[in-house]
């Protein structure tokens, strides 16, 4: 227990670190939340990346979320005893105790949705026509073909975003 304790004091440090790097992309991630849930089986960490209202849409098309996702995972890897996801969302961080327990609600069936493996034609997050998503390659140059990369709705202002590599989102 008190070993989780220090993994998740240095989660804490990491998260912040990053946090503070990406503020060279654009559109910036402006704010961030870090929180425990505890209603999946495995309980997780969500990270919740905020952009200003009307940004995450274009940070999610132009691939800032991307990497912002890619140096997040790649970085917390030395804390692999806890189980972590990030999210993106826009707008401000509510003060309100009880609109941020609506955001960490969300989130918590976002990941649910997302562990829920059962097939279907339309997303597990967005709940749009998945065959519809545009995929986004990232060409492993030694390979010469896309490996990795991200997928994204095209709906009108729909803000679905995950990725194709290996792990969870
Ligand atoms: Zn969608
Ligand atoms: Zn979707």
């Amino acid at each position: 227990m008190k070993n989780k304790k220090k993994l998740a004091d240095k989660l804490d440090k990491l998260v912040d670190q990053m946090f503070k790097a990406c503020q060279t992309l654009k559109p910036i991630p402006r704010e961030y939340l870090l929180f425990r849930e505890t209603l999946t089986p495995d309980d997780y960490w969500v990270i919740l990346i905020f952009f200003k209202t009307g940004e995450l849409n274009k940070a999610i098309k132009n691939g800032t979320c991307y990497k912002i996702h890619e140096y997040f995972y790649n970085n917390l890897n030395p804390i692999e005893d806890l189980n972590k996801i990030i999210f993106f969302e826009e707008g401000e961080i509510p003060e309100d105790p009880e609109e941020l327990n609506e955001i960490f609600t969300i989130a918590t069936e976002k990941l649910i949705a997302i562990a829920d493996g059962t097939e279907s034609p339309n997303c597990n997050i967005c709940n749009h026509n998945f065959h519809k998503h545009q995929f986004v390659g990232v060409v492993n140059k030694e390979l010469g073909y896309p490996t990795k990369g991200f997928l994204t709705c095209p709906e009108e202002n729909c803000n679905c975003f995950k990725t194709w590599n290996p792990q969870l989102s």
